[in-house]
């Protein structure tokens, strides 16, 4: 039986622990046995010291055996793809990319989560469609799945249990950004819900967990190494979050734009993404093409309206209105302007993010509640050149005087300045 104090002491020291010590654990705090705060101050030591490759996996593999898991890929016949962000602002790449590469004939079937903190979640953005349900049982997500080509669901409290908690308690200790916690958990997600394939999109920047490429590159590679022992394939997409994805932070809004998207009109940089990952899941199918055609595919699938069959089949198989219309839109919309003619330097992610979430598109405790009406659409991004005047951003809010403060934070975030920048793709690296 281990002693839960020794094993925080020796890690606080720098050791590296046993595979079995990390288990028991784990499951002793999954079953009620090792109190919060002994996990708080373990998390807090791993914080400082780290996890080696080893105890990684470990903690992984922990995670996987306190709950269920699913073998998608059997249940179906065929070879399941998966996507997943580290999580990002304007971060709706999983709406679009699901009814795009489920029109090119590969099964889409994806469990996603909340937004906490900054970042958005793709269940909330869900639920500002009326009607649309989050919750199905896993028959019914395997049976849509086999039947629409696509599901996207809340995590099942069945898969991986302690990651659940154990976020919480990270998220309220100041332990969620270490390399090692972050890949156990979004790997031990990943590898329970059975995909044999998974584009891991990492987001590198002000608004997301990792702020260096150098510290995107050591989580990618983590997870890619995580998966590849448990034999699945990884491909890592390292992507910018310096700013805002796409024009659309806010959940409704984001809906809309991930709309567009699908019908071959959405922005730039979002598109781009967008056709980057699925032209991977594409190649990473059972479909047997390379990535420059899994490209052509999705572009194709895009314009000629496939894609938004399958969007509307979706959200009206999981009890959603897909009608455009029945999104809900804030009462109150104020313009951010430029106060000086030039170029946009600087569109700070982490300054539009908080905008968002002050007007209430977010949370700031388990226990908020989400406005999905309200948010910010960027119209100005990195390197576009302005006059004067000219409008950068909208804010959508529920009153004025919300309307005011994000003005002002808004226009914070955006930074003008002379010198006309060379663009920066979206894509900054790929690791497979
Ligand atoms: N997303 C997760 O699922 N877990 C983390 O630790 C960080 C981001």
């Amino acid at each position: 039986m281990i002693r839960p104090a020794e094993l925080i002491q020796r890690k606080r020291d720098g050791e590296e622990l046993g595979a079995d010590e990390i288990s028991e654990l784990v499951l002793g705090y999954g079953r009620g046995e090792i109190p919060d705060y002994q996990l708080a101050a373990f998390c807090m030591a791993v914080y400082f010291r780290g996890l080696s490759p080893r105890e990684t996996f470990a903690l992984t593999e922990a995670f996987i055996a306190s709950g269920e898991t699913l073998d998608l890929s059997a249940m179906l016949g065929r070879k399941v793809v998966d996507k997943h962000s580290t999580g990002g602002v304007g971060d709706k790449t999983s709406l679009a990319v699901g009814p795009i590469v489920a029109a090119c004939g590969v099964p889409f079937g994806k469990m996603s989560g909340r937004g906490l903190g900054h970042t958005g979640g793709t269940l909330d953005k869900l639920e500002s469609i009326r009607g649309f349900r989050i919750e199905l049982t896993i028959d019914e997500f395997v049976e849509q799945v086999r039947t629409v080509g696509m599901a996207i669901i809340g995590q099942t409290a069945e898969l991986v249990p302690v990651d659940k908690a154990l976020y919480g308690l990270r998220d309220v200790t100041a332990t969620v950004d270490e390399i090692s916690l972050i890949a156990a958990s979004i790997m031990s997600k990943k590898l329970a819900a059975g995909a044999q394939a998974i584009v891991l999109d990492v987001k590198v920047g002000d608004g997301a967990f990792m702020k260096s490429l150098e510290d995107a590159r050591r989580l990618a590679e983590l997870m890619r190494s995580l998966g590849e022992q448990a034999g699945r394939r990884v491909v890592c997409l390292l992507t910018d979050m310096d700013q805002p994805l796409g024009a659309a932070v806010g959940n409704a809004l984001e809906v809309r734009e991930a709309l567009e998207t699908v019908r071959g009109r959405g922005p730039a940089d979002f598109t781009e993404l967008v056709l980057d990952a699925c032209s991977r899941l594409l190649a990473l199918s059972d479909l047997g093409i390379d990535v420059a055609e899994g490209r052509l595919r999705a572009e194709t699938a895009m314009t000629d309206g496939s894609a938004e069959q399958v969007w509307r089949r979706w959200l009206e198989a999981q009890g959603g209105d897909p009608d455009e219309s029945a999104l809900e839109r804030a009462p109150v919309v104020h313009e951010v302007t430029a106060a000086r003619a030039g170029v946009v330097e600087w569109l700070r992610a982490i300054g539009v993010a908080n905008a968002a979430l002050h007007l209430g598109a977010g949370r700031r405790t388990k226990e908020d509640t989400i406005d999905h009406a309200v948010g910010v659409v960027c119209q100005r991004k990195r390197g576009d050149t302005v006059a004067a005047g000219d409008v950068l951003a909208e804010v959508h809010a529920r009153d004025d005087a919300s309307a005011q403060q994000a003005v002002r934070e808004v226009t914070a975030a955006y930074e003008l300045g002379d010198k006309a920048q060379g663009r920066r793709s979206v894509l900054l690296e790929v690791i497979e």
